[in-house]
């Protein structure tokens, strides 16, 4: 990856701006390790067995359940009162109309603010279909399926308000800390096709991200009451028709094993071209989440980054342009190559064609969103975010940087322009997946890391003042 012009840039912004940062902290006075917070959680799986999200292969709905799926809440206040709510929960992802909907109830009913609130999901692809997301790949549903996935939203909508409530009222003094793992199970999907045979082959190429990211809530007396922790790689070792979290949800079932009383909370990270490889069975499921919960312990037990308390947040939605759809010819040879989804696919698009539909050119809500808490820096992007991400960021920002995605609005990948001009199907045809007629045009990456580089500028040095 050859990027150094724009790099070097953004490294001279940053570093030229950074003295401004220690001044800050150093002329505030109230800051200090006391911050407050509150940890609750309920439960998400569906009452009834509907159609599980993720995967076009599935021909029947759930008829079982691994363990049960989870929302969580951590409500975060610092020194001065200001106050932020993240939202973790074991389900595909947030479309944006689910997302204006929980963020429009929790702004109305706790009066926190539209930047203070991160709406995570763990991509799960053994959870409910729970919004019109993939909605191409899945058999058209009937009235009553309709009627089931409406049904369910709303439980699923209650619950994540029901959460946030208990969050804040049981917010109590805790500290803070920060600190990064490892675990290697993420494979990239891109260049290699694993299995049970590769073991003994075991060439892996391409770029993975093997940090696990961790903060630590410790309440008075020094014991963890939660732990928040993300790892970039598909959640989806499992495609049995069984409600579970997948890894992430072993993982968090682990480590609420091991201390008990906690509340463990797993976010996404930049892990779209990522798998858990190999795959496809409940012990391997198990065995990456276990492995995930010992990289966590790892962290809990040595020494941490303590967190100042101080939070600084922004969070914007920017203009995504996207490509002019296909012609008839282009859609009539992805008919003739593909799969029962592409077929529908195709159809609609045709359709739109014919009726003279107008294609709009750009995607305008895509959001970014920052939190600096305390020394902690917390970049949250929306969709499905490839891992070249991670590795620029990092070089621009610092190694520090935690990286979450999969947040606020899970509308189709983001691939970086390396793999959007490879194409393939996180360059190209999971465009088609979330029904999109398009691709992202080239200059898609150096638009989000401009926005992200921007706001973390800001944070950093404590110019957005609540
Ligand atoms: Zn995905």
């Amino acid at each position: 990856m050859k990027r150094p012009l724009f790099i070097q840039f953004f490294l001279f912004l940053y570093f030229l701006l950074l003295p401004l940062q220690a001044q800050e902290l150093k002329r505030t006075p109230e800051v200090n390790e006391w911050w407050k917070a509150g940890v609750a959680r309920a439960v998400i799986t569906p009452q009834e067995y509907m159609w599980m999200a993720g995967f076009a292969s599935r021909d029947k709905p759930a008829e079982g359940k691994l363990h049960d799926l989870w929302a969580k809440a951590l409500a975060l206040e610092d020194a001065r009162g200001n106050r932020t709510m993240l939202i973790t929960t074991d389900i595909l992802g947030f479309s944006r109309d689910l997302s204006l909907s929980v963020c429009n109830r929790l702004v109305k009913e706790y009066h926190l603010e539209r930047k203070n609130i991160i709406l995570s999901s763990s991509h799960t692809h053994s959870g409910p279909v729970i919004n019109s997301n993939l909605s191409h790949v899945y058999p058209p549903f009937d009235e009553s399926q309709k009627k089931q996935i409406e049904n369910n939203r709303s439980y699923f909508e209650d619950q994540i308000i029901t959460v946030a409530g208990r969050a804040i009222s049981s917010l109590a003094p805790v500290r803070l800390s920060s600190g990064v793992g490892i675990a290697r199970f993420a494979v990239n999907r891109r260049e290699n096709k694993w299995d049970d045979e590769s073991l003994y082959n075991p060439n892996v190429n391409g770029p993975s991200d093997h940090v696990v990211q961790v903060i630590k809530v410790s309440d008075q007396s020094d014991q963890p009451i939660a732990i928040v922790f993300g790892y970039s790689c598909h959640a989806t070792c499992l495609s049995i028709n069984k409600w579970s979290g997948d890894y992430p949800g072993f993982a968090q079932i682990e480590l609420e094993k091991t201390y008990p009383g906690l509340t463990s909370l797993f976010f996404a990270g930049f892990g779209a071209d990522q798998n858990p490889l190999p795959r496809g069975r409940i012990p391997q499921a198990r065995q990456y989440g276990k492995e995930l919960a010992i990289a966590v312990e790892k962290v809990m037990e040595e020494p941490m980054k303590v967190l100042s308390s101080s939070i600084q947040t922004s969070y914007e939605e920017i203009e995504l342009d996207l490509s002019p759809p296909p012609g008839n010819e282009e859609l009539d040879s992805v008919i003739i190559n593909g799969a029962d989804w592409h077929k529908r696919w195709v159809e609609k698009m045709k359709e739109k064609l014919a009726s003279g539909d107008e294609f709009p050119d750009s995607y305008p809500y895509y959001p970014v969103q920052s939190w600096q808490l305390g020394e902690q820096t917390l970049v949250v992007l929306g969709g499905e975010v490839v891992v070249d991400y991670s590795f620029i960021l990092r070089k621009i920002l610092g190694n520090d940087l935690m990286l979450m995605a999969y947040a606020n609005d899970v509308m189709t990948y983001i691939p970086s322009e390396r793999v959007l001009k490879e194409g393939g199907y996180e360059g190209e045809e999971s465009m088609w997946v979330y029904g999109l007629h398009g691709t992202w045009i080239p200059g898609i990456e150096e638009k989000i890391l401009n926005e992200v580089v921007r706001q973390v500028t800001l944070i950093r040095n404590g110019v957005l003042k609540y």
